[in-house]
């Protein structure tokens, strides 16, 4: 089971930082600690050094009787148990001192005495509840001066960490408070993505997320979450959109084949009829598994799951067979279909069949929306690196706003409404473009028709 008091964001933020708070302040109490106890050391020491090298002085000037008075001036002024001195002769014996009543506890002879130089020790006494610092120096004649001293720096250090415990105790709780605010802020954010990401899984796609001030990173990821939300219901709407266009494009041709099927059926019919219905019934349903497998091809191409095996292949020769295919349709129709530039191959890295779905579905628009008496014009010419390749006919043209959206699954312009198509035909030919990495175009106006316009990258040699 995970750990209850680490599950959420803001509660690790908060536990990190209160933990670097706790880590940092007791990182410069242990800094600010052992710098106090280096000083106050010091600052005995070279206090008992000063007094050694007064002693040794007045020694010099006033002899024992003027030192027996400066020891005890000395001692009465700092305090007699605090502090004391002494003059020893070279074997160790006791000359002069200060007044040692208060010192009577002390084992002088733990004291060690160098042979020249000074010496200092740190004495504990278990009867005194303090130590003494002692500062032994042997002189030029081989006398000894020593003095010692209470050292209080015990009492400083425990008042110190007294102090820093309340102060820890303090940072901690302040600290802690302080990060949690902070977390929360920080997270703030994130809370109010969470409940919009709630919302959608509800089903509501309306509402976008504010980006408020919450600094960069949450807004980036606000604004990317609209983002997000907005694709989303971009996308519920065309699937919807396609849902009812399949809907409708199949219920018309199946209410069609029933029809004809009743009307067969309710008559007296004879040979001809059945043969009717049955042809009625054959080119509904071709359309219907056309239709059907361009969704399919569509929605493959979309999730990537069409692999187009890519190979070398003449766009010059493909155009060609596909015109000389469409010329029985377009003299049916009094149609002048002419392709220029194809005398010589013009190689392209694509999908043979996918070039020629691309192909067949252009030029079926053009005869489709040409009207009898007109003209198209295929041309395919190279231009730098690419194949260009122009369908141009001179049938009613596509409006300005049309244009935009003719590449959309199911849209079909107002004007074509009377003519037979389901609007899916552009759709797969700029799906396939766009697998060759090409482009398509259009141009198109009502006085001179239209003309689409694919570059695809030529075959590099
Ligand atoms: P469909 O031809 O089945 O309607 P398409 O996707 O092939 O679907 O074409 C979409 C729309 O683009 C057509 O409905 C028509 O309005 C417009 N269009 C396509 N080609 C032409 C053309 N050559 N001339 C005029 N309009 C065209």
């Amino acid at each position: 089971m995970r750990n209850q008091l680490f599950s959420t964001v803001c509660r690790r933020l908060t536990l990190s930082y209160t933990l670097l708070f706790g880590c940092l302040s007791l990182g410069a109490f242990v800094l600010v600690y052992v710098h106090i106890a280096h000083n106050l050391n010091k600052q005995t020491d070279d206090r008992l050094r000063a007094s050694i090298r007064e002693f040794s002085r007045t020694r010099e000037e006033d002899g024992r009787y003027g030192l027996q008075e400066e020891f005890s001036r000395e001692a009465a002024a700092t305090g007699r148990e605090r502090i004391f001195f002494r003059l020893l002769d070279p074997g160790g014996h006791e000359l002069v001192t200060s007044d040692l009543s208060a010192w009577q506890k002390l084992k002088w002879s733990t004291i060690s005495i160098p042979r020249e130089g000074e010496q200092i020790n740190r004495l504990k006494i278990s009867e005194y509840n303090h130590p003494v610092r002692v500062i032994t120096a042997r002189l030029k004649d081989n006398f000894i001066l020593q003095t010692g001293m209470r050292d209080d720096k015990d009492e400083v250090l425990e008042s110190y960490r007294e102090t820093f415990s309340t102060a820890f105790f303090l940072i901690l709780t302040i600290g802690g408070i302080g990060a949690y605010i902070v977390a929360r802020r920080a997270m703030g954010g994130v809370l109010e993505i969470t409940e919009a990401a709630g919302r959608i899984a509800a089903g509501d796609l309306e509402q976008p997320i504010s980006s408020g001030n919450r600094g960069e990173e949450i807004e980036t990821l606000a604004a990317m979450f609209n983002t997000m939300q907005e694709r989303i219901a971009g996308l519920i709407g065309e699937l919807k959109t396609v849902i009812n266009n399949v809907a409708h494009d199949m219920r018309m041709p199946i209410t069609r084949m029933r029809g004809a099927a009743e009307t067969t059926l309710t008559r007296d019919a004879d040979k001809s009829t059945y043969r009717d219905m049955a042809i009625t019934v054959i080119e509904e349903s071709d359309g219907l598994v056309s239709q059907i497998n361009t969704i399919l091809e569509l929605a493959e191409i979309d999730a990537g799951l069409t692999i187009m095996s890519m190979e070398p292949v003449d766009l010059a020769r493909i155009v060609g067979i596909a015109v000389e295919l469409y010329q029985p349709a377009v003299e049916k129709r009094n149609i002048e279909l002419t392709v220029q530039g194809i005398e010589q191959s013009l190689s392209v890295t694509g999908n043979l069949n996918g070039l020629q779905r691309l192909l067949a579905n252009l030029l079926d628009n053009a005869v489709k929306f040409t009207p009898a008496g007109g003209k198209i014009t295929v041309t395919l010419a190279p231009e730098s690196e690419y194949a260009v390749l122009s369908i141009a006919d001179n049938g009613p043209g596509i409006m300005a706003e049309d244009k935009e959206r003719i590449f959309e699954r199911y849209y079909r312009a107002d004007a074509s409404r009377s003519i037979s198509g389901n609007g899916l035909g552009l759709s797969l030919v700029k799906a396939i473009v766009l697998k060759h990495h090409g482009t398509i175009m259009v141009d198109s106006d009502s006085q001179s028709g239209s003309s689409f316009v694919v570059r695809l990258p030529r075959k590099q040699e």
